[in-house]
């Protein structure tokens, strides 16, 4: 699950790491009060940011043609005008797709003085196992070019997660940004108040792009998030109810909120033909498969080691839902699945529905011989396959491709 900016800086403050003054706004009415706050607390400007699910925003383009889904303004008279060019528009970035996201958030900032941009991140390492903390002087920037043109300008420590992030480790990363003097401190328990939010709160991410420094009211120098982007691990939200709370289903596909009631997981694609397997591993080799001979998916979806006839059903009626389906191919392996539970499902489901597009059926497994005999029992007009490759290649046949 992703959420917003102004949400991943209310799970960072809490760990002590600094954030701008902010308030978010869901409509309108709410700006100008919400920037008289801020502009009355002694910021001499306001940010103005539009909330979605992607980065990028600053660069981005509204489909209006208003430029920048980030931008700065000198009163409230012009945060409200800002407001009204992105409230309920479309903004386009690097990381939307064409189709861009709707702005229905926008998060109103202490506009900070910045000195320098910095990049901050906390990921998992595949290769190692372990979380590791990334930093990088070339903050504001896209981290993608930077790794790709300037890789020594990428700083990573790893971190054992039996022990967690150590002081020195921070103060190295702190160092390493080109901090001097008692800013080295104020570096390393940021990071480590970063370190904390990830490890606490079950993040796959957190990502500081820009960590600033910035020059306080008094002159002083102090670092400060002024972007924050977390992913969580949906395995371990259940830990975690005040995020749970967090989830915004504008962000969201509207078929991938009916799986996920439903505990599959799907995800929708723009080919014509619909897969139903289960495991995401047998999900991804069928997806393999169809295109290896020519066809293309329009959905990955794995209804689970274990799923019922309620679920399988769903699942059917999930993937019909998708105006591109031309024809469905069903691939099974039953281990723990029971072939007839799909079976049953899958007749319960093409009666439900009145499915008039071709469908392919390759079952194998725990008990095939009486999901076999429901499925030719029940009178449906379906394709069988012998195997994986030979389903495929009947299903792209048939959407005739
Ligand atoms: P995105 O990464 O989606 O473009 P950011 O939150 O990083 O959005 O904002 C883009 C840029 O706007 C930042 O790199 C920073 O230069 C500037 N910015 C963002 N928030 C503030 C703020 N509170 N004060 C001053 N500048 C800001
Ligand atoms: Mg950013």
């Amino acid at each position: 699950m992703n959420i917003h900016e102004y949400q991943a800086k209310q799970l960072l403050a809490q760990y002590g790491v600094a954030v701008s003054v902010e308030i978010p706004c869901k409509s309108l009415e709410e700006v100008r009060p919400a920037a008289e706050k801020i502009l009355a607390g002694g910021s001499s400007k306001v940010v103005v940011k539009s909330q979605i699910h992607a980065g990028g925003r600053g660069k981005g383009t509204f489909k209006s043609g208003f430029q920048g889904g980030v931008k700065i303004a000198a009163n409230a008279d012009e945060a409200v005008s800002f407001a009204k060019q992105m409230l309920g528009q479309v903004l386009v970035t690097k990381q939307t797709g064409a189709d861009g996201r709707k702005v229905q958030t926008l998060l109103l900032a202490a506009a900070a003085k910045i000195k320098k941009e910095f990049y901050l991140a906390v990921l998992l390492d595949r290769a190692t196992s372990r979380p590791i903390v990334m930093v990088s002087t070339e903050g504001g920037m896209d981290i993608e070019e930077v790794a790709e043109k300037t890789p020594e300008k990428i700083v990573k420590e790893t971190i054992d997660p039996a022990v967690g992030m150590m002081p020195y480790q921070a103060r190295k990363l702190a160092a390493a940004l080109g901090l001097k003097g008692d800013l080295i401190a104020a570096g390393a328990k940021l990071i480590l108040g970063v370190y904390k939010t990830a490890w606490e709160c079950d993040t796959a991410m957190v990502e500081i792009n820009p960590l600033c420094l910035v020059e306080n009211a008094d002159g002083k120098e102090s670092l400060m998030a002024l972007d924050g982007k977390i992913s969580l691990d949906d395995n371990a939200l259940y830990r975690h109810k005040n995020i749970q709370e967090m989830r915004d289903l504008n962000e969201e596909a509207p078929l991938e909120i009916e799986a996920s009631k439903f505990s599959l997981n799907y995800i929708k694609l723009d080919g014509s033909i619909a897969c139903l397997v289960n495991g995401a591993g047998l999900a991804m080799a069928t997806m393999d498969i169809i295109q290896h001979f020519g066809g293309n998916p329009a959905n990955f979806l794995d209804v689970g080691g274990g799923a019922t006839k309620e679920q399988v059903t769903a699942a059917f009626k999930i993937i019909l839902q998708d105006p591109n389906v031309k024809g469905i191919l069903v691939n099974i392996f039953g281990g723990i699945m029971d072939c007839n539970v799909i079976a049953t499902g899958i007749v319960a489901a093409v009666k439900e529905t009145g499915l008039k597009l071709p469908l392919v059926v390759r079952l194998e497994g725990n008990n095939v011989a009486a999901g076999k005999k429901t499925l030719a029992e029940s009178g449906l007009t379906l394709i069988t396959g012998d195997s994986m490759a030979d389903a495929a290649q009947k299903v792209v046949k048939a959407v005739g491709k």
